[in-house]
């Protein structure tokens, strides 16, 4: 069969996997090979790792599995841990910068399944740009990380960014996505979010998770709740907004106060001297100082949107 020109590139991002790595690039260089054989991409496709800064041998393996495959293994290494975010953005632009068609980024551990990137590759080929793994349950996940993962998705949605629910950071993505990726200088970008929100056509791959086959989940409660917290303030200014709202219904709140007391105080005459006038001038101003926060908060919003520097939009076509 005709060799295709997809030239296809793998992303990992490893932080302490010196017990996996190894296998895991066997793999997928074996996804790969069959991938070449049934004609789906070229056979100058390649694996890119990127070292987050691990403290074991993950790197010296690394190296190791360079010296043996070539530069069908290639890889990267960061001076220190950054996050699996930082890690997913150099290899995306790392690849861009080697050369690629599209590259699909999977975890260390392959609890992905590797054989959801021929799918993947078809949907490119029919023309998505952008093809995001969808997880077909949380199965392997335990009780904690399962319903933590549903509240951000639903709390996402609700502060307006779409994502939907199972998501995953196991996906391809076209080079054009990877040109607009470039644009985005910002260093706290979520990429769920910032590819999610690009408007490319986009397909969905739903996968099985397997459990993790060796060594432990890298991520923490504290490194989950700050991915979590990233993905919310860097694509949301609503929380800023609920100020402003609380401060209106606070002020709102305290005419209705106000009437009450009224009634206690004139037709009842059931309060003391002084306190009516106490109470409502309380609950007046303490209201207008929570919608003052919120009118700052509007601004600084906007200023969080300026210094974020995103392009202001992204052309598809042009005819000049
Ligand atoms: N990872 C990383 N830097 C980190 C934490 C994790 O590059 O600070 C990588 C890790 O090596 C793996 C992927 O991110 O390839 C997902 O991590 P893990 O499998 O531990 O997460 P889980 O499956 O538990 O969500
Ligand atoms: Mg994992």
């Amino acid at each position: 069969m005709s060799e295709d020109k997809t030239k296809l590139a793998i992303i990992i991002p490893c932080y302490n996997e010196e017990l996996i790595i190894k296998s895991t690039v066997e793999t997928l260089l074996k996804v790969l090979d069959a991938l070449v054989s049934k004609g789906k991409i070229s056979s100058e496709s390649y694996i890119y790792l990127v070292d987050d800064g691990s403290k074991d041998s993950t790197w010296a393996i690394i190296e190791d599995l360079h010296s043996r495959f070539g530069t069908r293994v290639k890889g990267t290494k960061f001076i220190r841990n950054y996050g699996n975010q930082k890690a997913l953005i150099a290899g995306l632009l790392g690849v861009k910068e080697v050369g690629c068609d599209c590259v699909v980024s999977i975890d260390a551990d392959l609890q992905q399944d590797e054989n959801a990137i021929e799918k993947f590759i078809d949907e490119y080929h029919n023309g998505a740009e952008i093809v995001s793994g969808i997880r077909n349950d949380r199965k392997t996940d335990s009780f904690f990380k399962k319903y933590t993962a549903l509240c951000f998705y639903k709390l996402m949605n609700l502060l307006g960014v779409k994502i939907p629910p199972n998501h995953s950071d196991f996906r391809l993505v076209s080079y054009k996505a990877l040109e607009i990726l470039e644009k985005y200088s910002e260093s706290g970008l979520f990429l769920r979010g910032f590819f999610h929100e690009l408007g490319l056509k986009t397909a969905y791959v739903h996968f099985d998770v397997k459990p993790r086959a060796l060594g432990s989940s890298k991520f923490n409660l504290f490194s989950l709740t700050s991915l979590a917290l990233n993905g919310i303030t860097a694509f949301s200014v609503v929380p800023l907004r609920i100020i402003a709202v609380i401060g209106v219904l606070t002020v709102l709140g305290s005419f209705l106060l106000a009437l009450e007391v009224i009634v206690e105080k004139y037709i009842l005459h059931t309060t003391p001297d002084g306190w009516a006038t106490l109470v409502i001038l309380f609950a007046f101003f303490g209201g207008l100082q929570i919608f003052c926060l919120g009118i700052i908060g509007e601004y600084m919003g906007q200023i969080f949107n300026e210094v974020k520097g995103r392009p202001r939009y992204i052309k598809e076509k042009e005819l000049v």
